[in-house]
């Protein structure tokens, strides 16, 4: 399986944010700049050493805008691994595996009117928003910012500052449990109503982010206004360099197809040759000999066109593309919801052919 490449990158500093939650700064090398540029919202994927599997891929958003040192937020998870790893066991001078940049959770336009929501450690790609609207665009922003107590509210100071220097276009409002109780739709729909004409981000548990996304939809919000994150750990690992981790997955495949006998991976719905076209950061790329034995992003790569991905198990987004014509199926998706698909997003690392013809753009 081709990988995407990783690189070792230094930890600059690690700062408390909160008892539950620390920023990561990474120093990123001259000659690999490039590589890491982002855009806010984007996440990067870390690769944390475990004596068990060699290494645990997760990702992190990070939290803050383009042209700042490359920065993660991570937020312990009761018994997680790698949140816990970062929290208690990662130091200045440590060097980490990272993938560049990757996501879909960023604003088409700066200088839209913005409505943001997150919940707890969901701050951290909206903050990113945030501040880059703020700084580059002209529209005017506010968040809802949802949390335990108020011990629990990462980047506080930050906000209050950056509310106190935008008066006229940065409102921010903490929804505290402890004060407040959970948010209910109602209350979520109420707030919401007098931005109905804005774009909303919403990053959070998901329970919140079932909250809203209802509340927005009751307040007949369109679709191409709404974007949220999903926060899930990754099952498999993109690194693959790694040869304890490769040697721990094939025992766990092994385990796996044991369990799975029945599971017979999809069969592609189309099976003849498909012309396939791809717009990528501006290159145009046409084949015509897909024949869907292998996902789409894997034919790609063997065409030696650079297409974006992480996980490959259809548990990130880094790897969605959008249908100009034809389809395909998915053998597994876990983060795209029934509307992205209706409205032509697909994985394309799990995506198998449907049509003869598919014409795919990652520029969406
Ligand atoms: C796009 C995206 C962006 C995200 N951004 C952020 C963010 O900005 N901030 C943030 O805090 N989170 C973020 N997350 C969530 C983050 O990726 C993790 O899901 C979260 O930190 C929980 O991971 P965890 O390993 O601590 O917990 P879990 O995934 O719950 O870890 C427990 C798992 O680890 C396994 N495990 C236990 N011990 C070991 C061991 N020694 N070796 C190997 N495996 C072991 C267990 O079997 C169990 O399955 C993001 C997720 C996504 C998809």
């Amino acid at each position: 399986m081709a990988t995407e490449e990783s690189f070792l990158l230094d930890v600059r500093e690690v700062r408390q944010e909160t008892a539950d939650a620390v920023s990561v700064v990474f120093e990123v090398p001259a000659e690999h700049e490039e590589t890491f540029a982002f855009k806010p919202g984007q996440f990067l994927t870390l690769g944390v050493p475990s004596d068990q599997t060699g290494l645990v891929a997760r990702c992190y958003s990070i939290c803050v805008p383009p042209g700042e040192p490359l920065t993660v937020m991570v937020k312990r998870t009761v018994d997680g691994y790698a949140s816990n790893w970062i929290n208690d066991k990662l130091v200045v001078g440590d060097s980490v595996r990272v993938l560049p940049p990757a996501g879909i959770f960023t604003p088409k336009s700066l200088d839209a009117d913005l409505l943001l929501w997150a919940g707890g450690s969901g701050i951290t790609p909206v903050l990113s928003i945030l501040r880059t609207a703020l700084a580059q665009g002209t529209g005017k922003v506010v968040l809802f910012y949802a949390n335990r107590d108020q011990d629990s509210v990462i980047f506080g100071d930050q906000l209050r500052t950056l509310a106190a220097e935008h008066p006229e276009r940065l409102q921010v409002v903490h929804w505290l449990e402890s004060v407040q109780g959970l948010p209910s739709q109602e209350q979520l729909r109420a707030f919401a109503a007098a931005y109905a004409d804005r774009t909303s981000f919403c990053c959070g548990p998901a329970p919140f982010m079932k909250l809203v996304s209802d509340a927005l939809r009751s307040l007949d919000f369109p679709r191409d206004r709404r974007h949220q994150e999903k926060f899930v750990s990754l099952g498999g690992n993109p690194f693959g360099d790694v040869e304890e981790v490769l040697a721990a997955q094939a025992t766990l495949a092994e385990a796996d197809d044991a369990d799975e006998a029945d599971e017979a991976p999809a069969a592609p719905a189309f099976a003849g040759p498909v012309a396939v076209e791809v717009e990528l950061d501006g290159t145009h790329y046409a084949f015509d000999d897909w024949d869907g034995k292998e996902p789409l992003l894997v034919f790609l790569e063997g065409k030696g066109v650079p297409a974006p991905f992480s996980c490959r198990e259809g548990e990130c987004s880094a790897c969605a593309c959008m249908l100009l014509e034809g389809d395909v199926a998915m053998d597994r998706n876990e983060v795209l919801e029934a509307e992205d698909l209706a409205d032509g997003i697909r994985l394309s690392c799990q995506a198998r052919p449907l049509t003869e013809k598919l014409r795919i753009t990652y520029n969406g």
